[in-house]
């Protein structure tokens, strides 16, 4: 059976272990200091999505017309399986094509297949970078895409 510590050696193994523990926290510390962030501050920083990111289609604006392609054929809103897609558009004195002036999609309901972005003949479709919607009703999950785009300039 060892000896029991004095006093004074107990207080100097206290002050040792104590000094022990506040150089390893404080060198956790300073490691922590000079390695990379990974937290993000949302929402003053934000991400840069991933190309494979799923937001809402929207249109691409393309450089030679500066807007959308979209001549209103209406076959990404016959292909789309859950028929959230509505798309109006007239045609112009310069083409015998339409020209899309209207898209809505009820993005409640749609299903991000990407089926409307693959079968688009002027692939003017892509999915957005979006991830920030708010709706505040059933009825605002109903986005403008070409307001969106307009907005978007
Ligand atoms: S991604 Fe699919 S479900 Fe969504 S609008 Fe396009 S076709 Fe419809
Ligand atoms: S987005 Fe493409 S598929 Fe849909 S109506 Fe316009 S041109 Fe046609």
């Amino acid at each position: 059976m060892s000896a029991p510590h004095s006093p004074f050696t107990q207080y100097l193994a206290d002050i040792l272990t104590g000094s022990k523990s506040l150089v390893v926290g404080l060198w956790i510390t300073l490691k922590r200091l000079f390695t990379r962030i990974v937290t993000v501050q949302y929402p003053r920083q934000k991400l840069t999505m991933t190309p494979e990111f799923r937001g809402h289609i929207e249109a691409i604006r393309f450089d030679d017309t500066k807007t959308h392609h979209c001549v209103a054929c209406g076959l990404c809103a016959r292909i789309c399986p859950s028929h959230v897609i509505k798309v109006q558009g007239e045609k112009t004195k310069a083409s015998s094509l339409k020209r899309g002036n209207q898209y809505f999609i009820d993005f409640s309901k749609c299903s991000l297949c990407g089926l409307c972005v693959d079968y688009c003949p002027e692939q003017t479709l892509k999915f957005s970078n979006e991830y920030e919607l708010v709706f505040y009703s059933r009825w605002d999950t109903v986005i403008d895409i070409m307001g969106r785009l307009k907005e978007n300039r």
